[in-house]
């Protein structure tokens, strides 16, 4: 089994860095270089030349490969500027969900720099699959094809970071049309820098592996979309964009561990998710004559502590669920009653038949009480997003994690439990395709150590990115 890890090099985290208000200096002596290292077996990306190969042990050809990878990340390093600068650019002008055309244009600028070969030597490029997608090739002889995902969109979100290179752009809502923020809070920015970078040291350095390398560049991870949406399209249909049906889908994510750290686990990583948004219908009247109106306050009260039973009574205890009602609106004035509720639900399990159980029990809970109540008609109630399980398939899962292992050495572990987050990253594996997930750290380390000192890890843990960010700016 060889392993050839195609990488991408950065920083310690860049997103841990503009904690900060700046960038470091790539490769600061202090900070051992961030790689986000994707190991390849031998069965996908074949090395170009063995020289062991008249002695062909696992071990020695795990050395080769080893050597091969380290070429590679050498050559990301020196290119490692001017990603910095992508990584700025990136994060000064987020684009929301089915909005990254500025990004997307900017992304195919940079794959196109690569291309200094011509014709079937360079990536071939397609724009506008599934609205903004965007993929590059690079075939490279025989061999595997290997597809390596980064994301496009940013969130909703006002930055208050005070950063030199904070957001300047905001987005349009996409239901009223009114203006919003823009942020890159969860990391996408870096992703694509990343995977940018992967690219073009990939590319520079193709004597060293064998296969084909698709890059790809989703639009609407956010919502859950994007990806099947590229799908859709006709990513990998022959008479659209023919894009090869790849052996591996492989992709990482920022997350708030350590940095440097480096994640992964064999089956489950992240969970199935469905979020609905149900209009319960009550009848409007005044304070002082409730029994002339019907309160869908009341009734709404009473739906969001019954559907907090469903974990507890209806799912086995062996399984994980959780169900969070994110948001509720009614009424205008404390003293009238409000026709109407709006309330929005977000469901998430660990596999599809827990997932698909609570979705049930929650449209039961909001039905039944609804009657109960004796709403004038029933509630309205539709899906809003939903996300697929992501589950790390086994035979390149533990290539991949056996790379890591090798090359980060005590910076990599096994993720002891899926995650309740989500993705759409499997939506992108068709036909066999193997999936492969894993995590990245990107808090500082004077941040972690701190808190682990003191024993609040789950202060740090637990923070959205955004949260993070916001934290550290006033902490300074
Ligand atoms: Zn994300």
């Amino acid at each position: 089994m060889v392993m050839l890890h195609c990488c991408i090099v950065s920083d310690v985290p860049v997103c841990s860095t503009m904690f900060k208000g700046r960038l470091r200096r790539p490769v600061a002596e202090e900070n051992p270089p961030y790689i986000i290292a994707t190991g390849i077996d031998q069965q996908l990306y074949a090395p170009r030349q063995q020289p062991h190969t008249h002695s062909k042990t696992r071990e020695s050809i795990h050395a080769n490969m080893s050597e091969s990878s380290d070429h590679v990340i050498q050559r990301a390093m020196q290119t490692i500027a001017e990603f910095e600068e992508t990584y700025k650019h990136l994060h000064r002008t987020p684009e929301l969900s089915w909005q990254e055309h500025g990004t997307a244009a900017f992304i195919t600028e940079q794959l196109q720099k690569t291309n200094t070969r011509g014709g079937d030597e360079d990536f071939k490029i397609t724009t506008g699959i599934g609205g903004t997608g965007v993929v590059g090739i690079l075939h490279n002889g025989p061999g595997k094809k290997v597809l390596l995902r980064a994301e496009l969109d940013a969130l909703p979100l006002k930055e208050e970071t005070g950063l030199p290179y904070s957001s300047q752009k905001s987005g349009r809502d996409e239901h009223t049309g009114s203006e919003i923020p823009a942020m890159h809070a969860c990391g996408h920015d870096m992703h694509m820098t990343s995977l940018l970078c992967a690219a073009r040291a990939l590319s520079d350095r193709r004597d060293l592996w064998s296969g084909t390398l698709i890059v790809l560049f989703q639009p609407s991870e956010e919502n859950g979309a994007g990806a099947q949406a590229m799908v859709d399209d006709g990513l990998y249909d022959a008479k659209r964009f023919a894009v090869p049906i790849p052996d591996a889908v492989l992709a990482g994510h920022t997350m708030p561990m350590r940095a440097g750290k480096v994640a992964s686990r064999i089956g489950v990583v992240n969970s199935a998710v469905q979020s609905v948004q149900a209009t319960i219908f009550g009848r409007g009247g005044h304070g002082a004559r409730p029994q002339n109106a019907i309160d869908p306050v009341v009734i709404m009260s009473s739906i969001v502590m019954k559907l907090q039973t469903i974990v507890s009574r209806e799912i086995a205890p062996q399984e994980s669920a959780v169900v969070t009602v994110g948001s509720v609106h009614a009424g205008t004035a404390e003293n009238i009653i409000s026709d109407r509720a709006v309330m929005k639900i977000n469901i998430r399990a660990l596999s599809t038949d827990a997932l698909r159980r609570a979705h049930e029990a929650v449209v039961r809970i909001i039905e039944g009480e609804c009657f109960t109540f004796r709403c004038p008609q029933p509630p309205e109630i539709k899906s809003i997003s939903s996300f697929p399980l992501l589950e790390n398939h086994e035979t390149i899962t533990r290539s991949v994690v056996d790379a890591f292992g090798r090359h980060f050495k005590d910076n990599y572990y096994n993720e002891p439990y899926a995650s309740l987050g989500a993705e759409d990253l499997s939506n992108l594996a068709v036909e066999g395709s193997q999936c492969c997930f894993w995590n990245i750290g990107c808090i500082d380390h004077d941040i972690w150590d701190a808190a682990e000192k003191e024993n609040r890890l789950e202060t740090v843990a637990g923070m959205p990115t955004v949260t993070l960010l916001k934290w550290r700016v006033e902490l300074r």
